[in-house]
């Protein structure tokens, strides 16, 4: 049986911490699913259509990993793609507080699901697309945090 894993987040936008991340996991499965969950109560900067089209740009050359887009429960979209293990990081203690309960929930709901965990190296732990977001915001160049397929873009 094949190892599928999804990688679920936001995306807003991809980050070199995610896809460094993603990297040191891919000998552990034999396809990622790097997937978007949609929550139409929360806004983003950028559009759904953009961040699906910076992640295929990204991991186009990755024949392990697709890209995905899923609405309602990270668990559900898990069941529905075949996928029994959930990709995660950690960057400090507070994701580690808030991923916990995350992952024990999804477990029960996913029935068995999986998370795994890998701890972010330390080049990239203060990474996060909400930093990226407020350098973008404020007029600064976010570049050294997005990947190269993103340099050229107009953000
Ligand atoms: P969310 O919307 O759930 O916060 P994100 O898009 O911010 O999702 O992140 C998705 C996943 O990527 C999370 O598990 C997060 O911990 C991980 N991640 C984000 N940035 C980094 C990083 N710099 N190093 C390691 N993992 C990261």
């Amino acid at each position: 049986m094949s190892k599928i894993a999804i990688f679920p987040g936001s995306f807003d936008p991809i980050t070199v911490g995610h896809v460094e991340l993603i990297q040191r996991a891919l000998p552990l499965f034999d396809k990622i699913i790097v997937a978007i969950g949609v929550n139409s109560q929360k806004k983003s900067l950028f559009s759904l259509e953009d961040r699906m089209m910076w992640l295929e740009e990204v991991f186009r050359s990755e024949p392990k990993v697709q890209v995905g887009q899923f609405e309602g429960l990270t668990a559900h979209y898990a069941q529905q793609i075949g996928a029994r293990y959930l990709l995660r990081g950690l960057r400090n203690a507070s994701d580690f507080d808030y991923e916990k309960t995350i992952s024990q929930l999804n477990n029960i709901v996913g029935e068995g699901l999986e998370t795994i965990f890998l701890i972010s190296q330390p080049a990239y732990s203060h990474i996060s697309s909400t930093i990226v977001r407020e350098i973008i915001k404020g007029g600064g160049d976010a570049s050294p945090f997005l990947p190269e397929a993103l340099h050229q873009v107009k953000l």
